[in-house]
């Protein structure tokens, strides 16, 4: 067990009203931290009041932004009790930032320590409403006081926690997307598949221009080629071509693994489902609907869960993908993974971790 000193306020904060909450607006009382020091490692984990940072203007992390970031949610389940939805795979998944970003590793079971632990303090913040959860928020930045270029030798380990509302509060509405062939998210080689700051910093540029223009996010494609699918905005992207799944595969490196990405084509495939992950040109999807053949297309991320693809504006043409409405396997794919989540259906797969025993 990770030893956690506790400081706990009495003064708690008005909890937002449920029905309103938005995304990552409002944060709870408490929040988790722990040091790292060369030569000590990872020390001083600790639970404390939500406050503010004071950090030197000269911190490592303002300037060349060594920083990490993971996301995940806890669930309040008809029992009342609350889970979190396979948080070891955002523990590895932090782990493999950690080491592209030279930012020191933390044990797997110290992570989720305390994750749950702090989950725990501030548990009456898990709303209950449908569609409603705690966004977790782990992050990591870099905190040495000066301006030499190389890998920080101290870092700060934060959690914290943010009640969230439903994402679909006036149902699933397929949204428009717009395929970007001048700025490039990630590259082989690059931080793609990492978790980091620095990637959205980067891909805003393209979200802004997709907004400008009426769009609600941007069709990433690769940096080298400008031909092969990688994302759609923040989330992994999925096409159903002729009754089967295709994927990109993430071996270019320029994909981020996302755990709602791995767990849909885990139950596609248990449904019987024949799912690709593989090279998936934007001609590809192109030649695919002019045959009649473009069946689905939708995006994976914890926010969302699903985010179906109503159309895709491919510069010479728009897509209109399923009538612009959602399709089968992205609603099959919604209802069993929200309710495996929100312990409404039961975990055959053994994917959900409760916050106490
Ligand atoms: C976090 C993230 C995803 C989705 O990952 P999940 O683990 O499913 O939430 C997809 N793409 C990018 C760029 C991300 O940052």
């Amino acid at each position: 067990m990770l030893d956690i000193r506790y400081e706990l306020t009495n003064a708690r904060k008005e909890k937002p009203d449920s029905s309103a909450l938005g995304f990552g607006r409002h944060f709870t009382d408490h929040m988790f931290l722990m040091n790292y020091t060369e030569g000590k490692g990872w020390h001083d984990a600790r639970i404390v009041p939500y406050a503010d940072l004071s950090l030197d203007p000269a911190t490592m992390v303002f300037h060349y932004a060594q920083e990490m970031f993971e996301g995940l949610k806890a669930y309040r389940t008809p029992d009342g009790s609350v889970q979190l939805f396979r948080p070891e795979k955002n523990i590895e998944r932090m782990n493999r930032t950690n080491d592209r970003l030279c930012i020191p590793e933390i044990d797997p079971s110290d992570a989720l320590d305390a994750i749950r632990a702090l989950v725990a303090v501030d548990e009456e913040w898990v709303p209950s409403l449908p569609g409603t959860s705690l966004y977790i928020r782990p992050f990591i930045i870099a905190t040495d006081v000066q301006l030499g270029v190389h890998p920080s030798k101290t870092y700060l380990f934060i959690i914290i926690l943010s009640p969230v509302g439903s994402y679909y509060k006036e149902g699933i509405n397929p949204v428009k997307i717009y395929v970007e062939r001048e700025y490039v998210r990630a590259v082989r080689g690059g931080t793609g598949f990492a978790k980091v700051g620095g990637n959205y910093a980067n891909s805003l540029i393209g979200q802004r221009k997709a907004e400008s223009l009426g769009y609600a996010q941007v069709l990433w494609l690769d940096g080298v080629e400008h031909k092969y699918i990688d994302e759609v905005g923040a989330m992994n992207v999925f096409f159903v071509i002729d009754g089967k799944v295709i994927t990109p595969t993430l071996e270019s490196g320029s994909i981020l693994p996302g755990v709602t990405r791995a767990s849909c084509i885990e139950l596609l495939r248990s449904l019987g489902y024949t799912v690709e992950e593989r090279r998936l040109s934007i001609d590809e999807v192109v030649d695919a609907y002019h045959a009649g053949k473009l069946d689905e297309a939708f995006g994976t991320g914890t926010a969302a869960v699903i985010s179906p693809i109503g159309m895709l504006d491919n510069t010479d043409e728009k897509l209109i993908v399923n009538e612009g409405k959602i399709g089968k396997i992205a609603q099959t794919l919604y209802n069993t993974l929200t309710g495996i989540q929100w312990g409404i259906l039961p975990d055959t797969f053994g994917w959900t971790v409760k916050v106490k025993e």
